[in-house]
């Protein structure tokens, strides 16, 4: 038996199992959120404000769109993604947000169902963050019940005239273009509404406890008219947007664990240099059992999310699949996040520090994306056959 060394935020060794280029991505956007993401988010997080800087920066890095291949996208694989999300929550959620949402609920729909001319229309622009994009798929009245939907449009001529409003929205108001989900009498069609076009505003929800350096905001609707050209042609069931969703999901439960690997990382360091009773509390059998136990959860989110991601490059994915990582990643990240707070005693509550950030964070990333509610009735369908939503 080795005496090796082992990485306490890596304890199976997943880093051997991936390979030369997903090493590569995962190493250089370590860095950039060490050198220039980590720097800045606890400020950012208490002023309440997007560092939009960052999007020139990782546009740069070719972090959006990544998964697409061509449009000046960086075609990587699922893997990739993942390690992009991991690396990006690892600083901070709401800029993993940011690139979740550019990413798979944006540029992802225009590629899977759009026409060849809206594709190079926006992909490039939002590869290079020249172009924003936001996802309008919850309504105020409930977002676990997306088939319920309110906001309406209809033929008139040519166009669409589109009605209603979408909640919780990231993105909302600094967006070009809004994909919005909205029905119809031919079935829920995909709309891209551009900022300018009359009749669209859009308010930010203030003053949030949780995602503080993510914009959030409603999206209201009246009376806009929309060009057929602006409707996303290859598709017209809630199939479309519960694709995007899949591909989000599938990244959400890769990036919650860098939060839980930020939050081990920090409760290690605290309670070995905190002095309690004449020795270093991380000596001490319970706290040792608590950061063991923090331990297992990340090791089984990580090795989760690596088949998952293995299998969706096969692509052989299925979505029950990815309710299962997403709600089993998101739980125990939360867990964690929370234990580290108090491992830091009172210290624990203050922004010098990151689990309290990550523990208010992860408040809203185990919500949006689906419920953990909803992702485990999502497999209780799969292993009994029998939709129990209702
Ligand atoms: C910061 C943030 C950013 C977001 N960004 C976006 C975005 O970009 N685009 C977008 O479209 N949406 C976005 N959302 C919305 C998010 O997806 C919804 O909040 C989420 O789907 C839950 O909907 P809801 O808040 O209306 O809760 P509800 O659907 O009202 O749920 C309330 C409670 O009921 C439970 N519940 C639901 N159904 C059942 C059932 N059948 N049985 C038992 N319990 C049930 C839920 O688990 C939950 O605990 C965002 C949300 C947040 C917080």
């Amino acid at each position: 038996m080795s005496a090796k060394q082992l990485d306490p935020l890596d304890l199976y060794d997943i880093r051997s199992e991936l390979s030369e280029d997903e090493v590569m991505v995962k190493d250089s956007v370590g860095r950039f959120v060490d050198d220039r993401v980590i720097p800045l988010m606890q400020e950012a997080f208490e002023k309440h404000v997007f560092p939009r800087h960052l999007v020139a920066e990782v546009a740069e890095l070719g972090l959006l769109g990544s998964s697409i291949e061509g449009y000046d996208c960086a075609g990587l694989n699922s893997v990739s993604y993942g390690l992009i999300c991991q690396e990006l929550e690892r600083g901070d959620s709401g800029l993993r947000s940011f690139v979740s949402v550019q990413s798979s609920l944006v540029m992802y729909p225009i590629h899977a169902y759009g026409s060849e001319e809206q594709k190079q229309r926006w992909l490039p622009a939002m590869a290079r963050g020249e172009a924003i994009g936001c996802f309008g798929l919850t309504e105020a009245h409930g977002g676990s019940d997306p088939g319920n939907m309110k906001t309406h449009a209809k033929r008139d001529g040519d166009d669409w005239i589109l009605n209603g409003s979408k909640m919780w929205i990231t993105n909302a108001t600094i967006a070009d273009a809004a994909v919005v989900w909205a029905m119809t009498e031919e079935g829920v069609k995909g709309f891209i509404v551009e900022k300018d076009m009359p009749g669209f505003e859009t308010q930010e929800i203030e003053n949030k406890f949780s995602l503080r350096t993510s914009i959030t905001g409603a999206l209201f609707f009246d009376n806009v008219r929309i060009p057929e050209a602006s409707v996303l042609p290859g598709v017209s069931t809630l199939k479309g947007p519960l694709g995007c969703l899949t591909q989000a999901r599938y990244g959400i439960s890769w990036g919650v664990i860098g939060a839980a690997q930020a939050c081990l990382d920090e409760a290690l360091r605290y309670s070995e240099d905190r002095v309690l009773f004449d020795r270093p509390v991380a000596h001490t059998q319970s706290m040792q059992i608590r950061l063991a136990d923090m331990a297992r959860r990340i090791t089984t989110s990580q090795l989760l999310s690596l088949r998952l991601g293995r299998i969706k490059d096969k692509g052989e994915l299925s979505p029950s699949q990815v309710s299962l990582a997403k709600w089993n990643n998101c739980r125990a990240a939360l867990d964690i996040a929370r234990d580290a707070r108090d491992i830091l005693g009172a210290a624990g509550i203050s922004a010098e520090y990151v689990p309290i950030r990550h523990m208010l964070n992860l408040e809203s990333v185990i919500t949006y994306e689906g419920t953990e509610t909803i992702h485990q009735l999502v497999i209780g369908q799969e292993l009994t056959g029998v939709n129990a939503f209702g």
